[in-house]
């Protein structure tokens, strides 16, 4: 890092601790930067930290917001007898992009994954639990993503709702198997919701 100055070399390293980003793209972003004006740099780092200091995780759903409730969980047009358990924020975009769910989500913010030592305590599963306690809901609608781990997630899931007398639902399989929800495409993510199956 002796070919650098000092700030350089903290803005290469800052950028090369992104997803996807070996030392290369770390270092073409960081000359974009310094090439850029003062005000873009500025703005950028703005966006950053205003970003990450604002959105928390909503009280209700656990996905990201800015607002607790989130917009999802206040609004009054939602379904709210039907729930849609995800892995991800990522996912719910996803879902919301199809614009023909109407429900509430709950995101687990992961799942259970014996190999990386990910245990039905470490992701939002107890949250759930409380939620369903509000007779108000009919219908969870388990939709983690098609992989070993997800599947899993999902069976643990239906085993502790079925004592409850709720309708369990689990997404049909148009999703490639090990396919992650995000990447799916709006009209195979329509489809597997279609053809959700009662477990
Ligand atoms: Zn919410």
């Amino acid at each position: 890092m002796d070919y650098y100055a000092a700030p350089v070399a903290k803005l290469i390293e800052e950028f090369s601790k992104l997803p996807g980003v070996g030392s290369k793209t770390a270092q073409r972003l960081a000359f974009h930067i310094l090439g850029a004006p003062v005000e873009q740099a500025e703005s950028l780092g703005r966006a950053i930290v205003l970003a990450r200091r604002n959105i928390k995780h909503c009280s209700v759903c656990c996905n990201m917001t800015d607002a607790d409730p989130c917009r999802i969980c206040s609004s009054d047009r939602r379904d709210k007898s039907v729930l849609c358990v995800m892995e991800s924020p990522r996912d719910v975009v996803a879902m919301e992009k199809t614009r023909e769910y109407k429900g509430l989500y709950h995101v687990l913010h992961g799942a259970i994954s014996p190999m990386e030592d990910i245990g039905p305590e470490d992701i939002r599963i107890k949250e759930l639990l409380l939620r369903l306690q509000d007779q108000e809901v009919k219908e969870v609608i388990l939709a983690t993503n098609p992989t070993i781990e997800g599947e899993a997630t999902a069976m643990y899931i239906s085993r502790l709702i079925k004592p409850l007398g709720i309708k369990t639902t689990r997404i049909a399989h148009g999703i490639p198997v090990g396919g992650d929800l995000e990447y799916a495409d709006e009209v195979t993510l329509v489809k597997a919701m279609e053809g959700r199956r009662e477990i």
